[in-house]
């Protein structure tokens, strides 16, 4: 398993990669970042990527430093000197260096950092048995505040989330928004099943539009099935069948247990299980074309 790591065009190993303690990104969290995988050694969903993180950039008036192109360079390169089977790939970019007060005033130039280190996915137990989520005191930002559809490196309000999570004996944390209705877990969309229609919160309610939930939703709807994206009450879980969670580094993973309870009858359910298996399809189907 090899780690390298990029910084500003530079490949280096773990022990080499510094970054300065003045950078913004570090001091306060003034910055965006993305992750992705291989699949086959490519990079899956570059392209949607790199322009969520434009999209990111942009909202916080940060002006990457590479152009598409130059991303795809970049990441390609150090992935190839990562040399692993699969790749977890991180693209961090920071405020960059400046005089220590909140203004970004004075950092004039972002750093870029990738990181790219072996990946091998989460263990077969958690897709088999489902996981087990508490909706935790923490609520999720509102739009108004730091938009959770924007992708930042501050992460402090999920970082509190899974830790109160952790501390309740769950895998992860759902949190709600300021009104009290479903958003998401820390790192990761959430969906549940009733009577075989998907249902997830909207992005109105202040989530972050998730890559895969993107594919998930398109993809059950390619297949006749329902999707109602809106506000969820949390006491709907209860009467949910099945519940999952989706992400880049996680694909679709069900939810089993939710604040000690079974969600439907406590295992995976039969739609997402259909739908691991045409998301794992699709992927296949779609490498091809995503370089
Ligand atoms: N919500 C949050 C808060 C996240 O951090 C992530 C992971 N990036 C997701 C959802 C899932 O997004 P994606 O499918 O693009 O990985």
């Amino acid at each position: 398993m090899t780690t390298v790591i990029n910084i500003n065009r530079e490949i280096l190993s773990p022990e080499e990669a510094n970054i300065s303690v003045f950078d913004h990104g570090f001091l306060f969290g003034d910055s965006v970042y993305e992750v992705l995988i291989t699949c086959h050694g490519i990079p899956f969903k570059i392209k949607e990527h790199l322009q969520r993180m434009s999209v990111s950039a942009e909202e916080i008036g940060l002006k990457l430093p590479y152009t598409y192109e130059e991303f795809f360079r970049e990441i390609n390169r150090t992935i190839a000197a990562g040399n692993n089977r699969e790749s977890y790939i991180r693209i961090v970019v920071t405020r960059g260096v400046g005089e220590i007060n909140i203004d970004p005033s004075s950092c004039l130039k972002p750093n870029t950092i990738i990181y790219i280190s072996e990946f091998s996915g989460y263990s077969e137990g958690l897709y088999k048995d489902g996981i087990n989520l508490v909706i935790v005191s923490t609520r999720r930002n509102i739009k108004e505040s730091i938009n959770p559809g924007i992708k930042t490196g501050n992460y402090l309000n999920n970082v509190l989330a899974i830790m109160e999570a952790k501390k309740r004996g769950a895998t992860d944390g759902l949190m709600l928004n300021a009104e009290g209705y479903l958003t998401e877990s820390t790192t990761s969309n959430f969906y549940l099943v009733k009577d075989r229609v998907i249902m997830t919160p909207s992005l109105e309610c202040g989530i972050l539009g998730g890559i895969t939930r993107g594919i998930v939703l398109e993809l059950a709807r390619e297949n006749g099935i329902h999707v109602e994206e809106r506000m969820i009450r949390p006491e709907e879980i209860r009467e949910a069948d099945e519940a999952f969670i989706t992400s880049t580094t996680r694909g679709i993973m069900p939810v089993t247990i939710c604040d000690d309870s079974k969600v439907g009858d406590g295992r995976p359910g039969g739609l997402t299980k259909k739908l691991i298996g045409l998301y794992k399809n699709k992927l296949e189907d779609m490498i091809s074309g995503d370089l």
